[in-house]
């Protein structure tokens, strides 16, 4: 080789070099933020963002957060000043007009109601406070006492105008309870914000209902989720974690979901529940019997939204294995994962779950 060219090609060969590692290293540039367990919604809720850049992460994570806040703020039942509270006060006597996010919700919940043949019903409130009083009186709940509070349940009774976007009940008595929803619904608003604000990636926690987008920064093109054995005593937020990142002891995961643009929930009576008269009543109920659902420990639903296996988790555990997989069966994008009573840790699942497990 010429002496005064060799030189120079070398040069150029590792500016080359130099450009190609920049360009794929320097492009692929993530980082991934985590927002720790912030208390909210009666539960803990956890947010990881996985952008270019922190200061991008780390406004994700805020916004994400922001909107976790605002829909606790107008749907929760214990708060007094919320739209649910409002409407529990007012709904009988006037019309109760509603922001949009909560009449999304509402609509949503009787949509649901059709779906799941009134499994899913957020009018259910009366047969809550009915068990509560009952535990706090530790006398189990009469005949009567049932047909009475059913008397002012069913999503039937809810009466909605798009129009006006307000809410009214048809009975006196009515209380609205959107538990079994408003966690999921609160994901997906999440969701939305970190997407709207540059995140190319993220998980949200809000006690063991989880959605996420995209992919981790390090390592796994997936995200990784862990299902609890719901018959091992834990100390978590919820039923489910990241086994690899969470920081609380949850004991060993019954199995790992791998997840990437998708939801899962769980519902099950087996973590939360009532003693009464040394009986346990679980903190769902079948709104046709005035009862709890007993079939069923846990029901874990994996869906493209957060709000669709939020509410699906809580119908299916009240239409127990048969029904229930019957109905996720037909819907696209959605299976099911479930957990009966007897025998413990027989798995039944939908024939399209195993692609979610690792
Ligand atoms: P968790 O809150 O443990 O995640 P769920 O998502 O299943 O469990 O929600 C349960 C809550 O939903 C109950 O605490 C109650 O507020 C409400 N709920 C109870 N029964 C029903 C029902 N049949 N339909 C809709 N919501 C219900
Ligand atoms: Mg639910």
């Amino acid at each position: 080789m010429n002496r005064k060219i060799g030189p120079i090609v070398i040069i150029v060969l590792a500016l080359l070099v130099i450009e190609v590692l920049y360009f794929s290293f320097g492009a692929k540039r993530r980082v991934e933020l985590d927002s720790g367990h912030q208390l909210v919604m009666g539960t803990f809720a956890r947010v990881v963002a996985v952008a270019k850049d922190s200061s991008t992460a780390k406004k994700c994570i805020q916004a994400a957060l922001v909107e976790i806040r605002k829909v606790d703020e107008r749907m929760s039942d214990y708060k007094d000043d919320s739209e649910i509270s409002e409407l529990n006060r007012d709904g009988a006597k006037r019309a109760v007009r509603v922001s949009e996010s909560t009449y999304e919700v509402l609509q949503t919940s009787i949509e649901f109601s059709e779906l799941t043949g009134g499994a899913f019903d957020i009018t259910v409130g009366p047969l809550v406070d009915l068990f509560h009083s009952a535990e706090e009186e530790t006398v189990a709940p009469s005949k009567e006492q049932i047909a009475q509070a059913k008397s002012k349940v069913g999503y039937e009774k809810l009466k909605l105008n798009s129009q006006n976007r307000t809410v009214k009940f048809s009975v006196d008595g009515m209380r609205v309870d959107l538990g079994g929803i408003a966690k999921g619904y609160a994901i997906d608003k999440a969701v939305e914000a970190m997407q709207t604000c540059g995140a190319i990636g993220g998980m949200v926690d809000i006690g063991g209902d989880i959605r996420c987008f995209g992919a981790p920064a390090k390592g796994k093109d997936h995200w990784l989720i862990g299902l609890q054995d719901p018959n091992v005593p834990f100390e978590s937020s919820g039923d489910i974690v990241i086994p690899a990142q969470v920081g609380i002891s949850a004991g060993e995961p019954l199995l790992v979901l791998k997840l990437t643009d998708a939801a899962v929930a769980t519902s099950g009576g087996y973590r939360r529940f009532a003693l009464i008269e040394g009986k346990k009543y679980s903190h769902i109920i079948d709104t046709k019997t005035g009862y709890s659902s007993v079939q069923l420990t846990s029901v874990t639903i994996i869906s493209k939204n957060a709000t669709d296996a939020d509410a699906l988790a809580t119908a299916v555990s009240v239409m127990g294995a048969e029904k229930g997989l019957a109905l996720i069966e037909k819907l696209p994008q959605t299976e099911a994962i479930l957990i009966p009573l007897q025998p413990k840790l027989q798995l039944i699942k939908t024939s399209g779950a195993e692609k979610y497990i690792k």
